[in-house]
């Protein structure tokens, strides 16, 4: 009988397996919540990383597609300081794809989905629970009333993924604040912003805060605020008025990236799971990307999420016959590679919202061999 793989959740983790699973004739159908591929925006650029993001688009045989589609150009980064003055400006050298091109996430997305074929993803399907069944496998059922079986579940549904609870109990800690603004059709409606921005990304650092800007593909800016993870009542900066008080003080320039922005400003938590969290091996399910290890947004979380998914395709792939054995070995590999990149991502979080941000921040992105200005060596990771 062949084996039916499910895989809840189609973000980039979910559809990266799909695909390469197809790619090695084991078909997988992608319950997702979303009605459509269009239902939501997917956020902004993402860096993809030769050893993980792009190594896993290779296995999906996608990395032309990818190139044709990336934006070295986007790797282009400034920080500023709150009165305005450049402290970095890095260029990479023109055309090249030799760093961390960057993508847009719903460029990226979209590539994963036109190469699987239509029926693979269930749109619409919110899994709301997964019960075990007497012989193996797991019972799904989907917000609704929709039910379905699988033989293997793949909970690839994010941060606050309902599959996880089938594994363990490691509970979700509030590292930081994000609000999210954007500002459309900038080089025509906003020309100075755009040139403030420039190609890539703009971070101007300030004492516990940060003001985030990046150009993506479409033309419009997206404008991030980082804030320390405190009581603060988030909703209060729904209002552009009460965020703009958070920079007061601050260079005009800077401040008219909120000012400008055509979307309410968008609040939410930022939350990571317990560095180094494992999970004993069950039967018949595993986790990959952030529903396996939810870390602080530093340039890492999507890169691991596809690679984890070109493991776990590989192994399953491997032994087609013993599906528990290749969750197994995925499940050891996966872990021991994730728990030093969730050190690193919890440090630099805990060092981009503290009192020394700003130089700390200047030492990080400094070519070693180098002074301050621009180059074209590639930082260990970018605060995004
Ligand atoms: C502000 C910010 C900036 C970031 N920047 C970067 C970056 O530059 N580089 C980087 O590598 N990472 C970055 N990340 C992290 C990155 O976004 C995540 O690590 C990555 O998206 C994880 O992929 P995933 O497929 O595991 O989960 P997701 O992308 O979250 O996908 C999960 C999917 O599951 C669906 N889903 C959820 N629950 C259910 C359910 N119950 N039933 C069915 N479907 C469900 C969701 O709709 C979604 O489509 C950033 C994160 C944040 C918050």
């Amino acid at each position: 009988m062949r084996m039916r793989l499910a895989i809840a959740g189609g973000g980039l983790g979910g559809l990266t397996l799909a695909r390469i699973l197809h790619r090695h004739g084991i078909d997988a159908v992608v319950y997702e919540r979303e009605a459509s591929r269009s239902a939501r925006s997917q956020g902004g650029m993402l860096d993809l990383h030769p050893e993980s993001g792009q190594l896993a688009l290779a296995e999906a045989g996608l990395d032309d597609r990818f190139r044709s589609e990336a934006r070295p150009e986007g790797e282009e980064h400034r920080i500023l300081d709150p009165a305005g003055r450049t402290l970095v400006h890095h260029t990479p050298r023109p055309g090249s794809f030799a760093g961390r091109p960057e993508i847009d996430r719903t460029v990226l997305r979209d590539l994963l989905l036109d190469s699987l074929p239509p029926d693979a993803v269930a749109w619409r399907h919110r899994l709301v629970a997964a019960t075990p069944r007497p012989g193996g496998g797991f019972g799904l059922t989907f917000d609704g009333g929709h039910r379905a079986d699988c033989d293997i579940l793949v909970g690839a549904d994010g941060a606050r993924s309902v599959v996880r609870a089938l594994l363990t109990d490691a509970g979700l800690s509030h590292v930081s604040s994000h609000v999210e603004l954007t500002i459309d059709d900038a080089d025509r409606r906003h020309p100075d912003l755009a040139e403030l921005v420039g190609p890539g990304n703009l971070w101007c650092v300030g004492v516990n805060q940060i003001l985030a800007a990046q150009r993506l593909g479409d033309g419009s800016i997206r404008v991030g605020i980082s804030l320390p993870a405190d009581d603060r009542d988030l909703d209060a900066y729904r209002d552009t008025r009460a965020l703009l008080d958070l920079f007061d003080g601050w260079d005009a320039r800077l401040t008219a990236l909120v000012d400008a922005a055509d979307s309410p400003p968008t609040p939410r938590r930022v939350e990571a799971m317990p560095v180094g969290a494992r999970w004993a091996h069950r039967p018949g399910t595993t986790l990959l990307g952030d529903a396996a290890h939810l870390m602080p947004p530093v340039g890492e979380g999507a890169n691991q999420a596809m690679l984890d998914a070109a493991e776990l395709a590989r192994e399953l792939a491997a032994n087609p016959a013993d599906p528990d054995a290749a969750i197994r070995a995925y499940e050891e590999a996966m872990f021991e590679r994730i728990e030093p990149i969730a050190e690193m991502c919890a440090r630099v979080q805990a060092m981009m919202l503290s009192p020394t941000a700003a130089d700390d921040l200047v030492r990080f992105f400094t070519p070693r061999s180098a002074t301050p200005s621009s180059g074209d060596e590639e930082p260990v990771a970018a605060p995004r």
